[in-house]
């Protein structure tokens, strides 16, 4: 699928990315473990959206090398480009994502 080389290019920027945004947040609760800083947020709510996220991207990589991705689960059309720029992570096309349940 070379169409999607640039978005697999992009997706392998943001895993990088949050890959070192999240060694640097493990570090951080690394250090706030000894600190005697208050804090009342929920330490692992970040990490785990980047994980998500991190899960996120991986999929999408993986489906862009097996070519299907940008393929609606839902009714196999090719999913409009315009509206994979708004969410590389859709796997459902618009019109079925306007419908609202992926069954
Ligand atoms: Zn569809």
């Amino acid at each position: 699928m070379k169409e999607f080389k640039q978005v697999r290019e992009n997706l392998l920027d943001m895993l990088e990315d949050i890959d070192d945004r999240l060694g640097k947040v493990a570090e951080e609760n690394e250090v706030d473990k000894y600190s005697s800083v208050n804090r009342d947020e929920p330490e692992s709510s970040l990490e785990k959206s980047m994980r998500n996220d991190i899960a996120n991207i991986e999929q999408a990589i993986s489906q862009i090398d097996s070519g299907t991705y940008g393929i609606c689960l839902n009714c196999g059309q090719p999913i409009k480009k315009e509206f994979l720029n708004g969410d590389p992570f859709s796997s459902h096309c618009i019109y079925c994502a306007e419908d609202g349940n992926g069954s």
